[in-house]
């Protein structure tokens, strides 16, 4: 059989899963909480199921979940987006991606994504008989650099995919560097697929800077969400896509064969629990607690700490503590020490490998504590 993705293997995040399993090690490899949702999202969640919503919702999603989803956008970011023809519910963040790509990209269109990135969406591109143009965030700092991404630019280029709070740098693209994306696009038409699912994951008061706020750019963007990430239920796989009309229709067209529509009492319970803002407004200082747990216990260790502003995600530096690349390393640590990582090397499409790994923190205090005790022995 000819593989339509010849290079592609099992996901990184499998893989460590079930190594960290193996061995019993603290899995902070791939990204999910350990600890519990708020048991008020699962009663609204039952609630829906006994009051009866077990059939398909509508194609595009539960409406009332469409409007809460509108009215948050727009309490956030101050933009409206119509709840009947400019939101979709979506299997989690991964399939509004692909639905996203598959609704837009022609065979030979070229799609710029930023190295390191998230390791769906290359496979995504090539399905849609697309190419990947990887242009390198600037190494070390994982800045983007807007000399090469305008250099990349052809006349086949059809979209760029950006993902702020990024996954797995855990950096936060700044204002600047949106108005700066948004010039860069102006006198084109590229379409934006912006990958947002770490949006309310900001530490030290800074913001998240949404596609949403930024006319030019939404008029040509997929504003992707998931609130796996946002509610600690990433097994739920329920996601968002806002996108002016036009967009959205394309992206209808291809959603109603992809899936057909999301799980209902899943939608209806989120709809409900999406009424009180807290949750989601207490997330940066519930995250930002973990981050300086893991942080401060890393402090006195050789492993040296990057900056982590977005994202629950932490990188270091093992180069004072090993010789292996990056995925050797993590191998070794989750069998000899007992923690799982990710190499950072699997967000690369040539493996680059500056010997920097991904620890997960969206974890139990007790759990952060189990493998900071493991690595400090390093
Ligand atoms: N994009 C990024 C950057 C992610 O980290 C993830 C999940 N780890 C996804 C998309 C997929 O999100 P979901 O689980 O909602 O499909
Ligand atoms: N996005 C999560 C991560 O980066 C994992 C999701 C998955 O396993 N596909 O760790």
């Amino acid at each position: 059989l000819a593989s339509k993705l010849p290079q592609v293997g099992t996901t990184i995040f499998t893989v460590m899963s079930a190594l960290a399993a193996e061995h019993n090690a603290v899995n902070l490899g791939q990204g999910f909480p350990d600890f519990a949702c708020d048991p008020a999202l699962v009663d609204a969640v039952t609630a829906a199921m006994q009051a009866g919503h077990n059939q398909y919702p509508p194609m595009t999603g539960v409406p009332a979940l469409r409007e809460a989803v509108s009215a948050k956008i727009e309490a956030l970011h101050g933009r409206r987006y119509d709840p009947a023809s400019e939101i979709t519910i979506t299997a989690g963040a991964t399939q509004a991606i692909i639905t996203a790509i598959l609704a837009v990209v022609h065979p030979g269109d070229e799609v710029i994504v930023l190295d390191p990135c998230y390791d769906s969406y290359v496979p995504n591109i090539e399905l849609a008989g697309g190419r990947a143009v990887r242009v390198p965030l600037t190494p070390g700092s994982f800045r983007p650099d807007f000399g090469k991404i305008s250099a990349a630019i052809t006349p086949h280029t059809r979209a760029i995919l950006i993902n702020s709070p990024h996954n797995p740098s855990a950096t936060v693209w700044s204002a600047e560097d949106m108005q700066a994306l948004q010039d860069l696009l102006a006198p084109t038409d590229i379409l934006l697929i912006s990958d947002e699912v770490y949006e309310h994951m900001v530490f030290d008061g800074g913001q998240h800077q949404s596609a949403a706020r930024f006319a030019g750019l939404a008029a040509r963007a997929f504003i992707v969400s998931s609130f796996g990430k946002t509610f600690h239920v990433t097994g739920w796989k329920v996601g968002t896509v806002a996108a002016p009309a036009a967009l959205t229709a394309e992206f209808r067209k291809v959603h109603q064969f992809n899936v057909f529509t999301v799980n209902t009492p899943v939608q209806h319970g989120l709809a409900s629990y999406l009424k009180d803002p807290a949750p989601y407004l207490q997330l940066p200082a519930f995250y930002q607690a973990k981050r300086d747990l893991f942080r401060e216990g890393l402090a006195g260790s050789r492993l040296k700490l990057l900056p982590s502003t977005g994202s629950y995600f932490q990188c270091v530096d093992i180069s004072a503590v090993s010789d292996l690349n990056e995925s050797d390393f993590c191998q070794w640590l989750t069998r000899e020490i007992g923690v799982a990582a990710i190499p950072l090397s699997a967000f690369y499409g040539d493996g680059f490998d500056q010997r920097v790994v991904r620890f997960c923190f969206a974890k139990k205090d007790d759990t952060l504590r189990a493998a900071l005790e493991r690595l400090r022995k390093l």
